[in-house]
């Protein structure tokens, strides 16, 4: 293994592997920049690739670029808001209320270290999933049916470049996410993807459909390209 920084993207890591049978480049959220390559293949080679993908792996990274997380962060989910508070207890612990989730943070931790960040990116995510769980799922088929849309299993995921997605066999896919929205939006993303049982597309006739869905949908998709997470 070699890990190099560079002065674009930071470190990369390059790791030779028997099993490998091409260079495999990809940008993971917390190890960074990392290329497979076959041991046959030369390290420069992997740094040439390295090269040739700069401006995806600049999208990327962007992409998985996260907020500073401190005691003022305060998201918003629905009615609910999750907030982060000292205590001089010795472990964190969750508290939820009717209109709160506390965290509640050991005073003694340092929250500008990558460990903590982590932990309570985790910690936020994990509590966003719970609520999405619950109310994602029961919200999409209430407008599946509402439609007359016939759907299958609709799973929440830890995804952050997309918002959602629809198979062929009409299994919806929603990013956790999509709780950190405002309801209409969170809507506007749920009929888009239902709109996409009978579009596998994005052609005229799809946006038809989705504005019989919703009416007033392209300027909710225009709101959705300015999003921007909390998180
Ligand atoms: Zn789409």
């Amino acid at each position: 293994m070699k890990e190099i920084i560079h002065i674009k993207v930071g470190k990369i890591t390059l790791q030779k592997n028997a099993r490998a049978k091409r260079m495999i480049l990809k940008v993971k959220p917390r190890k960074g920049v990392c290329v497979t390559l076959p041991l046959r293949a030369s390290y420069q080679a992997a740094e040439q690739l390295v090269e040739q993908h700069l401006d995806w792996i600049l999208l990327q990274q962007k992409k998985h670029a996260t907020r500073y997380l401190n005691l003022d962060t305060c998201l918003t989910v629905r009615t609910k808001q999750i907030r982060l508070t000292p205590t001089p207890a010795n472990h964190a612990k969750i508290e939820d209320s009717e209109e709160v989730t506390w965290l509640h943070i050991p005073q003694k931790w340092q929250l500008n270290t990558p460990e903590i960040q982590h932990w309570l990116q985790d910690q936020l995510i994990e509590i966003l999933r719970h609520e999405a769980k619950k109310y994602l799922v029961e919200r999409t088929h209430f407008l599946a049916q509402q439609k007359g849309i016939a759907i299958h299993r609709v799973t929440v995921k830890n995804m952050r470049s997309r918002w959602g997605s629809c198979s062929s066999k009409s299994n919806i896919n929603l990013s956790l996410f999509l709780m950190l929205l405002s309801d209409e939006l969170m809507d506007y993303v749920i009929l888009h993807e239902l709109a996409h049982v009978r579009h596998q597309n994005h052609s005229q006739a799809f946006w038809n459909h989705l504005e019989d869905l919703l009416p007033n949908s392209k300027a909710l998709d225009r709101q959705m390209r300015g999003v921007e997470l909390p998180l």
